[in-house]
């Protein structure tokens, strides 16, 4: 059934030397206004991916400013969550078919969830498709308001596909999406609202690290801490370009032969298409020992991807196609000069040449990370730059403060 996810505590007031007071106060002013509403998270896991990042963090803060905040994790199996695959996979474009056998399978486990969904909510919040039909089987008092949370680009999905899932989801009150590209065609979101994500500065894996802790954890990997290093931190997918990032890399060591490259890469061992292309990674790199290719199989957990991304000279993000981008998030949150792809929610971040580069190919990589080792000091400015912007605009407080307006407009 239903499993609560205990999160934990955080505490607003531990930012307030983060944040601006403007915010601070308009969090608290929303907040007293909703004291006591119930709100009820549902989601898919509580592991691994953007959105349980997200909610350990949203979750407590919601509680700490006076909401009733739970987090609940749908039961299912791998039936379940292999419909569920195939439904993001082809909200995104993969033009696949979700069959009658598994539209049956998907709408039993959620008639299951919504069975146990118990209790009184002012606001009921599902994040993303997998418990998009609970709504419709769901036996709570009238009186809560329904949110469907997006995390995907769901612009260009398989038309069948997504017709199926708005039809759950047009009879919720109001729909949340990343940015305002990625709202599914066909004007059916109900009431749409934009709000882009954010990272928790507090987490170990963005909290503060010391020049010197950061250089201490990244020399036990075995990089020299003296020469400058290059680093990309993402899943080993196409997508993500990392072996564009070795030609970059490769175009930058023709004039800094000690330049080395760091990439790293989560890597779940049930995930084949993840393994193979972490295999051809490491041969585009042919063997240089320059470049070092690490991953949660060798315990790069939080804190160590916080170290290298504090550590690291330029960190890329070469993308051809993203999401948002945390990554680039926690990098300027870091101050480091960024170099990442044109595409997805990167733009929103990256503002071309003054809170970091954005490029379009390994040739254009390379010439902004040599204008970033030709001219560090110019780059540490930009790269200031980039830290406000992520202050401002994408650390979780102002998520918090968008989700409390959002409350506050439905009540
Ligand atoms: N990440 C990590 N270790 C890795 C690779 C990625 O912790 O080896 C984290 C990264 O720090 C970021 C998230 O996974 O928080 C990736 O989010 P992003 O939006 O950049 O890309 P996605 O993988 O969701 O497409």
């Amino acid at each position: 059934m239903l499993r609560s996810v205990n999160v934990g505590n955080r505490s607003l007031s531990d930012y307030h030397s983060i944040i601006s007071r403007e915010l601070m106060s308009e969090i608290r002013e929303l907040a007293e206004k909703l004291k006591g509403k119930r709100v009820c998270h549902i989601s898919a896991t509580s592991f691994g991916g953007g959105v349980a990042e997200i909610m350990y963090c949203l979750v407590p803060l919601m509680n700490d400013v006076g909401l009733e905040a739970d987090w609940l994790v749908m039961f299912g199996q791998d039936e379940f969550f292999n419909v569920t695959k195939a439904m993001h996979n082809t909200l995104q474009g993969d033009p696949r078919e979700i069959t009658v056998d598994e539209k049956a399978i998907y709408e039993r486990y959620n008639v299951l969830n919504a069975g146990g969904l118990t209790g009184e909510y002012d606001y009921v919040i599902i994040h993303d498709p997998q418990p998009a039909a609970m709504k419709a089987h769901s036996q709570l008092n009238g009186d809560a308001k329904w949110i469907w949370r997006c995390h995907i680009d769901v612009s260009t999905p398989n038309p069948d596909v997504l017709d199926w899932v708005m039809s759950y989801v047009e009879d919720y009150d109001l729909s949340v999406f990343h940015m305002a590209e990625y709202i599914p065609p066909g004007n059916r979101a109900p009431d749409p609202v934009i709000m882009p994500p954010a990272i928790d500065a507090l987490a170990p894996k963005n909290m503060a690290l010391s020049a010197e802790d950061a250089e201490y954890i990244v020399n036990q990997f075995g990089l020299d801490t003296e020469k400058p290093m290059l680093l990309q931190v993402s899943r080993f997918d196409p997508w993500k370009d990392p072996l564009g990032v070795i030609d970059a890399y490769r175009i930058v060591k023709k004039k800094y032969p000690d330049v080395q490259l760091a990439l790293i890469g989560s890597m779940a061992t049930d995930d084949p298409e993840g393994v193979e292309y972490y295999q051809r990674t490491v041969d585009h790199a042919a063997g240089d020992t320059d470049v070092y290719i690490l991953s949660n199989l060798d315990n790069v957990g939080g804190v160590e991807v916080n170290a290298f991304q504090t550590h690291a000279d330029v960190v890329l993000q070469k993308s051809i196609k993203e999401g948002f981008g945390l990554t680039v998030t926690e990098s300027l949150w870091k101050g480091r000069p960024t170099v990442a792809g044109n595409v997805g929610g990167i733009p929103l971040q990256i503002l071309d040449g003054e809170t970091g580069y954005l490029v379009s190919s390994s040739e254009e990589a390379a010439a902004r990370i040599l204008d970033i080792l030709d001219d560090p000091e110019a780059a540490k400015a930009m790269a200031r730059r980039g830290k406000q912007h992520v202050r401002h605009d994408f650390l979780t407080p102002r998520l918090l403060r968008d989700w409390l307006g959002i409350f506050d407009r439905l009540s």
